[in-house]
């Protein structure tokens, strides 16, 4: 097989998934942004720089430049963050990942998102999680398993998450539930960072 073939003018698109890897991957400036905002809230000015003292060379750049809302940083960068600040101001058991992953869907959805919220129900804003996930992420999108009536399934396909990213999802999931005021839990039951083949997450509501 070819990668792209001087018969057809095609590239096969099987392969390209396959040569598109992790590395790759690019998550936006409003999504970083917002992570940095995140860890100085909770954290305040010394806990960022903390956390900036602590990270790769590569962190330092992307965290002392302005990057704009709509630039894209590697994946890895974001993820780093979260971990990072997860093991120099937390205790590295990732529940400031998931704070920090709860902070900025706040953020998000405080925004643009207030007014469809009010709006509308949870169940509407999890048919459209796939617009938001693809305002974030250069890869993968969102396919729902099942939507039944307080119960829904999704699978996060075509990406290689981090370990930090899928637990800052589940933060994501804490803050939909929050602002619909329900009561329920977002699990992540199969995680292709714990050896499994998908990337599962599931949210039940009373
Ligand atoms: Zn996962």
């Amino acid at each position: 097989m070819t990668l792209y073939s001087l018969e057809t003018g095609k590239y096969d698109k099987a392969l390209l998934r396959i040569v598109h890897t992790q590395d790759y991957q690019r998550f936006k400036g409003a999504g970083f942004n917002a992570q940095l905002r995140a860890i100085t809230e909770l954290f305040g000015e010394a806990g960022l720089q903390k956390v900036i003292d602590g990270s790769s060379d590569e962190f330092k750049q992307w965290a002392k430049k302005k990057v704009l809302e709509n630039e894209w940083v590697p994946d890895r960068v974001g993820a780093e963050g979260l971990s990072q600040a997860d093991k120099i101001l937390g205790k590295g058991d990732l529940t400031v990942i998931r704070k920090l992953g709860y902070m900025v869907a706040k953020y998000n959805l405080s925004g643009i998102y207030k007014a469809f919220v009010k709006l509308t129900t949870i169940e509407s804003l999890l048919k459209r999680a796939d617009v938001v996930w693809k305002k974030y992420y250069s890869d993968g999108y969102i396919e729902i398993l099942t939507q039944e009536p307080k119960h829904y399934i999704f699978e996060i396909v075509n990406y290689q998450p981090y370990p930090s990213s899928c637990i800052a999802l589940l933060g994501w999931l804490d803050t939909f539930l929050e602002v619909y005021k329900l009561k329920g839990t977002a699990t992540h039951p199969e995680c292709k960072n714990r050896g499994g083949k998908h990337c599962i997450f599931e949210m039940t509501w009373k």
